[in-house]
């Protein structure tokens, strides 16, 4: 029989088309829709007929119009030139499209992921007449100057490497050749495809437990995520999610971070467009841009090129995984992914679960996130890699029972609450800490080099956490019947609670020395308030009033602590001196 590559459309309806005549089409295989080539994919195929999602506005597409199938399916270009770049959910350059078609980018256009024009300086790192294997390194290229972009052998190429040289190649370029046991010949690119809604492969899965650091007191010290990790912040309007995200692209100890923004409002999509370029890495200096990829997708973009933003994100940043490297993935917002779900859904007639969505939604969210991990990289030279992934949701009115919510509440193993009752109190970052959770918290202790200081770091934190669980049980006692019904000890809880809170959970993400918390510096913050706790507990013991704790002047220095310099750890720890000798020049009350 022969393959039928064109077929007919039949209906129209918003982002689906069904099209018959597509005999020999498979599902997910790329098609070309109508006279404007519109880039669609295959979702459904009964017989002849194929429901296609399409990527592009259908105005003015109708039946009879032909449909032309690629035989491929929907695939990212994987080589130097991913770093800095800006895509729509299908991977082509938004700056390419805007200054070939002005800011309205006309459809069925076809640019390429991958500059071929660039040209890179290649630098071999394995001799020819070695034996090579899909994943090996063989070369080099400086992408950025906060990128070493290394180029692997594709999968399903083994054999003896040939013609490897040193020199300046653009992408398409032939660096090499691998000839197979067998004689076949396979040309070797620094541009390689992979089809984004299957997983890159690796060689072996381990466990997440090493903390990936923030800088972000609240995130690392209470609800820590690991490297290669699985988080989710439902942010209701206005709690701060959009900075939560910018923070952690800012700070995380991520060599690449690839940000998805999927289908937010048009205008906060703006803003990501154009605050990320200003942003600077502040390790380096450099412009952040240089370990950044972001795949842009607005609300008033086409809602099926959403659902395939998420899978051109993470396809982006699990090929950087393999290099070797620690890669954290934001997706903003998934509700959006999932609301373009369920259209597509709706269109294709199929039987509605909870909410409208479809019944795949929780499998589409579980794969999804599943794909972070942290890996032994396929090929040698033997390394490591992880892809940490962190999912912000916007369920409706914030009402964490949204069926997107729960879905990623069953996979993701860390939970940040973020709580509009918190954001008017204009305590930031707005995570609850009574629940929010992370699974990785065993591993905070592993985060120190001394291990004796985590250690102690892990139970101090704990504590911490008692003391605000018993916060939220006394201030219940106190509005049912008083302030005067609890003792001194427990005003004391209160007090230091208060402290915790403030002095500790809270963090100016725009104060230049407290926008970022060293984990050293978070250590010697949460032992200071405790160190007061402790104090107190042993004056009240001997009769002092807690009024004239509370006043000691040394207060104003716990709660300024943050802002000391971060390299000056030491004054922060000297406070405690401070505390010991106020504390010791209080008198007892005498009757
Ligand atoms: P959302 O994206 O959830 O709608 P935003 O991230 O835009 O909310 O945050 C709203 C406002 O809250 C910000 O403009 C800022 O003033 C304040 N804010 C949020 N997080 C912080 C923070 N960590 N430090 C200081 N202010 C913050």
């Amino acid at each position: 029989m022969a393959e039928a590559k064109t077929g007919r459309i039949i209906k129209v309806a918003g982002p689906v088309v069904v099209a018959e005549g597509m005999l020999g089409a498979r599902m997910y295989d790329v098609v070309r829709v109508g006279k404007e080539n519109l880039i669609g994919e295959i979702v459904e195929l009964h017989d002849d007929r194929a429901s296609i999602q399409v990527y592009e506005d259908t105005v003015g597409i109708g039946p009879g119009e032909e449909v032309v199938n690629t035989g491929a399916p929907l695939s990212v270009e994987l080589g130097p030139g991913l770093i800095s770049s800006i895509y729509d959910g299908i991977q082509r350059p938004l700056e390419a499209l805007v200054q070939q078609q002005g800011s309205f980018i006309k459809r069925g256009s076809d640019i390429p992921g991958l500059k071929r024009e660039t040209k890179w300086a290649f630098t071999p790192m394995m001799d020819n007449g070695a034996e090579v294997k899909a994943g090996d390194i063989v070369g080099q290229v400086q992408e950025s100057s906060l990128v070493l972009h290394k180029i692997m052998v594709p999968a399903g190429v083994s054999g003896k490497l040939d013609g490897l040289r040193e020199g300046e190649f653009s992408v398409e370029d032939v660096i090499g050749t691998v000839t197979a046991a067998d004689g076949r010949k396979t040309e070797l690119k620094m541009m390689q495809k992979w089809p984004v809604r299957r997983p890159r492969l690796s060689r072996q899965r381990l466990n997440p437990n090493t903390i990936l650091i923030t800088g972000q007191r609240v995130v690392d010290a209470f609800f820590p995520i690991a490297k290669g990790g699985t988080a989710c912040v439902p942010g209701p309007f206005g709690t701060g999610k959009t900075v939560v995200q910018h923070q952690l692209a800012k700070w995380v100890d991520a060599d690449v971070v690839v940000y998805v923004g999927c289908g937010e409002r048009g205008n906060e999509m703006t803003d990501v467009l154009m605050e990320f370029p200003e942003l600077r890495d502040p390790h380096s200096g450099e412009p952040l841009m240089r370990r950044v990829v972001l795949i842009a997708n607005t609300s008033d973009m086409p809602v099926a090129a959403r659902e395939a933003s998420v899978y051109t994100g993470i396809t982006i940043a699990e090929y950087y995984r393999d290099m070797g490297y620690s890669v954290a993935l934001m997706a903003d917002s998934t509700s959006r992914w999932a609301e373009a779900m369920r259209e597509i859904s709706t269109r294709l007639e199929e039987m509605p679960a909870e909410e409208g969505y479809p019944a795949y939604l929780g499998a589409r969210i579980a794969s999804f996130y599943e794909r972070a991990g942290r890996v032994v990289c396929a090929g040698s030279p033997d390394r490591e890699g992880a892809l940490s992934i962190i999912g912000a949701v916007s369920p409706p009115g914030g009402d964490l029972s949204d069926s997107v919510v729960q879905a990623t509440l069953h996979v993701v193993k860390v939970f940040w609450s973020l709580q509009a009752r918190l954001a008017q109190q204009r305590h930031f970052p707005a995570i609850d800490w009574l629940t929010s959770y992370s699974f990785y918290k065993q591993h905070l202790a592993d985060a120190f080099e001394d291990k004796a200081q985590g250690k102690a770091f892990a139970e101090m934190i704990q504590q911490a956490m008692n003391l605000l669980e018993q916060e939220s049980q006394l201030v219940e006692i106190v509005r049912l019947v008083g302030a005067e019904s609890i003792g001194a000890k427990e005003r004391l809880t209160l007090e230091t609670s208060k402290s915790i809170r403030e002095d500790f959970l809270h963090q100016n993400a725009f104060h230049n020395v407290d926008t970022y918390s060293p984990i050293e510096k978070q250590y010697a913050m949460i032992a200071l308030i405790l160190h007061f706790h402790r104090q107190g507990l042993e004056a009240i013991d001997q009769g002092i009033e807690t009024a004239d704790l509370f006043k000691l002047p040394v207060r104003e220095e716990i709660a300024r602590a943050k802002y000391l310099p971060n390299e000056e750890i030491e004054q922060i720890i000297a406070i405690q001196d401070k505390i010991n000798e106020q504390v010791k020049g209080l008198s007892p009350v005498t009757a």
